[in-house]
Formats: structure tokens, sequence, C-alpha cells
């Protein structure tokens, strides 16, 4: 059996120091010291690994990263029933935070070879829907461009969110562009849960921050908030993971890049997302075009752990399906995601993987995804196949 995913946090013996601080400072939750110097590590480590100068940049510690999605959707204060354009391809909590905020979600495709929405793509629908916020997906971890979100956020006068939950800390919040991040187990830096909003926008991280804890403003609420404050003890384990980042990091990057590397020569029509160097990888998802199913079955039935990440796309979900009526969206109009839901596959992701494990795993899936393919076929695609 090949897990998909182990979470990589912190020991007892390395937490104690940090223990020790909240049983001294007796302060548990409402922004109390630790979860203060976590916001302010978090901040200089996300500007160390995004050259350029960010002197204003800071960040409000979350619950989770679907409330860092939440609590920014409500500080920007838009009227209820305001639209939200989104892509298709993402975790479902991009969606139900914007339903959840009293928003309409519009679906937008992706593009085919990113798997991203692209400023190109978001263009038209933007004029169609007159939304006034778009969320930009950096999806399994890819790095969506700021400053080509920045030119669109100015162009037609919109909020830019991008919801960087699995990019850590490969995003970076600037003039427009507002970033939100996840810190849940499973991710880059996992603390348990977790999540925050970066912003150079000190007046709206004020508000963010109020909204954190209910929108109390000077003792009145001024917008709707909710509970999503991030407790010490969860500070305490994100202080530890700062500390033993770099490393597991590396390990993350020499995983994926092991996959490329037994995967990229394959003649069997495995394809990898392009942009994979500005990754920060979390998961790793190749596509087999069209036959995810049967391939992710297969593999299980062999004991490998695999799961189709954001397949279906949101909008073929249930819960989503009157918000499409709503815009006359039909199946098949997004038919990008659509085949992407059909084809992507994530492969066992974690730093207790071995080289072995790892081969057998990309041997397995070689094999699985050349059993059925006929010659021809086999030819027309052999060489096509690109790492980004
Ligand atoms: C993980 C993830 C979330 C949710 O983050 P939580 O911390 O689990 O709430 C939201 N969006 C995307 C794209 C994610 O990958």
């Amino acid at each position: 059996m090949i897990p998909l995913m182990i979470p990589d946090l912190p020991n007892t013996s390395d937490l104690i120091p940090w223990l020790k601080q909240i049983d001294e400072n007796k302060w548990y939750s409402n922004y109390g010291p630790l979860s203060k110097q976590f916001e302010s590590e978090i901040v200089e480590l996300v500007k160390c690994e995004n050259p350029g100068n960010h002197p204003d940049l800071r960040m409000v510690s979350t619950s989770s990263g679907t409330s860092a999605l939440e609590v920014a959707l409500s500080a920007y204060r838009l009227r209820p029933g305001s639209k939200v354009l989104l892509p298709s391809l993402t975790f479902p909590a991009t969606a139900t935070a914007v339903i959840r905020c009293g928003l309409i979600p519009v679906f937008t495709d992706v593009d085919p070879n990113t798997w991203l929405l692209t400023p190109e793509i978001a263009d038209e629908i933007i004029q169609k829907s007159n939304a006034d916020v778009v969320i930009p997906v950096s999806a399994y971890g890819v790095k969506v461009p700021e400053k080509q979100w920045q030119r669109f956020a100015q162009k037609h006068q919109c909020k830019v969110l991008i919801d960087s939950a699995g990019a850590f800390p490969g995003q970076v919040a600037i003039e427009g562009v507002d970033i939100t991040y996840s810190f849940h187990a499973t991710k880059c830096l996992g603390i348990g849960e977790g999540g925050g909003i970066l912003s150079v926008d000190n007046a709206f991280i004020n508000t963010c921050r109020e909204v954190t804890n209910f929108g109390f403003s000077n003792g009145s609420i001024h917008t709707a908030g909710l509970n999503a404050k991030l407790s010490e003890y969860h500070a305490a384990v994100g202080l530890c993971q700062i500390r033993r980042f770099r490393s597991t990091m590396l390990g993350r990057i020499k995983l994926r890049n092991t996959y490329i590397e037994n995967l990229c020569d394959n003649t069997v029509g495995i394809q990898f997302q392009t942009g994979q160097s500005a990754i920060s990888p979390t998961l790793f998802v190749v596509s087999v075009p069209n036959r995810a199913r049967e391939c992710a079955a297969e593999l299980s039935s062999q004991g490998i752990g695999v799961r189709q990440w954001y397949c279906p796309p949101v909008h073929l979900h249930k819960a989503f399906e009157s918000y499409l009526r709503n815009l006359s969206l039909k199946f098949g109009d997004l038919s990008v995601s659509e085949f992407l839901g059909e084809s992507l596959i994530g492969l066992p992701f974690h730093p207790f993987l071995t080289h072995q494990q790892i081969q057998a795993v990309t041997d397995a899936l070689i094999d699985v995804a050349g059993n059925k393919l006929d010659a021809p076929y086999r030819a027309s695609i052999g060489g096509s196949v690109t790492a980004g």
C-alpha cells in the first residue's frame, strides 16, 4: 500500500518550548503573541521567496484557508448578490465561500495547458456578467501571475483575490491583488488547521481582522463577521513549522522532480501542467487524457493511493446547479474544465515516499495508461509531452 498523503507536522518534543510559552502567557486566542509572531514570520518568508520590494505587505491569520476566503470577501463589503468570477477547476471551498458570503459565483473555464483561469478568459466574462471580484486559483500549487491580474483589476475596476491556498509561499499580494493561503495539515506549511489573508492595503487588513472576530470594531459590529481567529496552539505549531520549512520544501521539490524525470519520456500520453517551475508542490497531478477514472480505479486496486483532485469541476456539483441555470450555462459550456475533470489524477505525494515507491507508482501509471492504447494512437501522442 502506498498512501496518497501523509502530513508532515512537528513532533511533540519540538513543540514543547512553544507550548511552554503559551503556559506562561496564559493567552489562548484573540491575537495573542504567538499568532502575531506567526503572522510577521510568514510575511517575512513570503517576502523572501518573492523577489521585489514589498514594504507594505501584511497578513491576518485565520482558522482555515476557507475562512480566509470568507473573511476577505466579507471585508470587501459588496452589495449582497454581487457576482464573483472563479474557475470551475478548483477545490469546492472557493465556491462555497462565495455563496456563504451572499454573493453569486460565475464559473469560468481554464487554460488547457496551465489549468488556470487567465486574464484573457476572465476578460470576456467579466464584461458580460458585470462581476465585482475575480478569484484566480493557484491550481495544484502553480502560481498565477500577480502583475497581469493587477492590470486586469485596474482595467475592470474590480477586486482580485487569489486563492493560493495550496501555493505557499510562491504567491505575493501587490496593490490591487490580495491573496489567501491555507495551512491545513496537507498543505506546504501544515499546522493542523489555519490560513491567512495577505494584502498591501492597510485598511482592508484592518477590516479583515475585525471580520475574523465577529465584525467587532470598537465594541460595535460594522461588518457581519464570523469567528475565524487562529488559536495560539495552532500558531505554536506554525512557528515550529516555519523553522522546518526550508528542508520540508526541498524534499517536496525533489519529489516533484523525481516524478517528472520518471514520466517525462513516456509514450503513453501522460501530460503535465505547464508552469511547473513556478510551483509550490503540495500535490502532484498528471493528465491521462479522458481516462482518469479507469486509470485511478486500476491504480487503487494495485494499492496505490490516488485522488482525482478538484474533479469533477465545481460547476458539476449538485450544490451549484442553480447558479449555472441563472447564468444559462449547461453541461459542455466549460469544456476544458470538464475534459480535465476526466483526465487529471493526483499521485502519492508526501515526504515519506522512497525512490523505490515513486518508481513503483510511475511504472504502474505508465503501464495502466498504455494498456488499452492502440498502436496508431500511441504513435500519434509519442513525444508530445512537455514539462513546462
Ligand atoms: C485546500 C484548499 C482550500 C481550503 O483550505 P482549508 O484550509 O482546508 O480550508 C481552498 N482552496 C484551495 C484551492 C485549496 O487547495
